[in-house]
């Protein structure tokens, strides 16, 4: 075949018509016909990326997520249930088809309200695992307006990002954790706090966020964009979930049903008894904005949930039944080592006892099993000895040695 009678298998444009005929076994392709080719796979992988998300997300309806959550979490129930429902309408509302009949579904973004250590920055992470898609955790606290010494609301994209490897389409499907949430409540309705980080413009630097909007994003020292300053980021389909501990909201919650039962009492029949041991069951927006977050804020937080308390059988059940509990962890480090590890009912009632007792709640458990287990995760390693039993008087014995270091470290 003569040279110049070479074209396209594709398109059958001749050699001198193209820029680039790359040859291959019995055929030829062009540079205009391998940028079309390239494009069409780009497009064919990201609907297999969406139809990958969509099934993996449709199939699991809000049922199925709780199951997931019980996994994870114990207790907690109700919080588990607004929370299957709500992540399922989010994605839905994420997968919904274009349609013309003017019906928008809006964003669910939830706020849980709870005492620290009861488990909501488990809840948010096991709603990603289970989705499989970026988390980013931040901190209210380091939130400032722009201008001010702190982190601007902006780089709580930039974590998504980082959390997303600077995958753009990864991080607008993401969830934001936002912890602390109560330390931003405006001051002047909320003597207690002592600390103003200009509360209320932070709240609203936040709204637009949560409300869905396009943000230019500092990708900050991202590698990948060294010639970028910014990132365009589109917040309208991440999931946003706040979180606070609300100290002193019992109260207003108290103030307000006591005013209702009073108001009321002639109305209410069945005397219903108020369980003054978890008053955040009762909670309702209003106490919310009573305790210094804003009316819009609020508003674009729609699902409000709160937390139980944790007592003393739930921290039991959280020390050995999740599927990553804390002493299945342990356990499994131990085994590396072909280390044997085994523990009483009576340590393990001992050790709820002192986490109890320390008002640690659950985040005190695993503080509790370092100390108690350091001295046998440092020797047993290179010992012969390749069992471990711990037992309640096993376990006092190594607390007490802690205790009595840190008491002595203090005199
Ligand atoms: P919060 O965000 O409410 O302060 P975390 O989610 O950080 O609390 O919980 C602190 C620790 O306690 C974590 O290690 C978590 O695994 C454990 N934990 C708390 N509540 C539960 C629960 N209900 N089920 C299982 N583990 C829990």
């Amino acid at each position: 075949m003569a040279k110049e009678e070479l074209e396209c298998s594709f398109c059958g444009r001749k050699k001198p018509e193209t820029s680039l005929l790359i040859a291959g076994l019995d055929a030829h392709i062009c540079d205009r016909c391998i940028e079309q080719a390239h494009g069409i796979v780009l497009e064919e992988s990201k609907q297999a990326g969406n139809e990958e998300l969509s099934s993996d997300l449709m199939l699991r309806k809000p049922l199925q997520i709780k199951a997931f959550l019980d996994e994870y979490i114990i207790g907690q129930e109700y919080t588990k249930k607004v929370m299957s429902v709500a992540v399922y309408n989010h994605y839905k509302r994420l997968l919904q088809p274009p349609s013309d009949d003017d019906i928008e579904i809006q964003k669910s973004n939830i706020i849980m309200v709870g005492e620290t250590g009861t488990g909501k920055t488990l809840m948010a992470k096991t709603v990603a695992r289970m989705l499989n898609v970026p988390l980013a955790i931040v901190d209210a606290t380091v939130l400032t307006e722009a201008g001010y010494v702190g982190e601007d609301v902006e780089s709580i994209l930039t974590r998504l990002l980082q959390a997303a490897d600077y995958n753009l389409e990864k991080a607008e499907k993401g969830i934001v954790f936002i912890d602390e949430i109560d330390k931003i409540a405006r001051k002047s309705d909320n003597p207690s706090i002592t600390r103003d980080v200009s509360g209320e413009g932070v709240q609203q630097a936040l709204l637009k966020l949560l409300e869905g909007t396009v943000v230019n994003v500092p990708p900050k020292g991202g590698r990948k964009h060294p010639d970028q300053k910014f990132i365009e980021v589109n917040t309208e389909h991440i999931l946003f979930i706040a979180g606070g501990a609300f100290d002193g909201i019992d109260k207003k919650i108290s103030k307000r049903l006591n005013m209702a039962a009073m108001g009321y009492k002639a109305a209410s029949s069945d005397d219903e008894v108020i369980d003054k041991d978890n008053l955040l069951q009762y909670i309702i927006p209003k106490d919310l904005k009573d305790f210094g977050l804003i009316p819009e804020i609020i508003g674009r937080l729609p699902v409000l949930t709160y937390m139980d308390p944790l007592d003393g059988k739930t921290l039991r059940a959280i020390l050995t039944e999740p599927k990553n509990a804390i002493i299945k962890q342990y356990k499994k480090l131990f085994e590396m080592d072909e280390v044997e590890m085994s523990i009483t009912d009576g340590a393990l009632d001992f050790i709820v006892t002192k986490a109890i007792e320390y008002k640690l709640g659950a985040r005190g458990l695993r503080s509790l099993c370092e100390e108690i287990l350091t001295d046998a995760m440092f020797e047993m390693p290179s010992s012969k000895d390749k069992k471990l039993n711990v037992t309640k008087s096993y376990a006092e014995d190594k607390l007490n040695k802690t205790t009595l270091k840190k008491l002595k470290a203090v005199s």
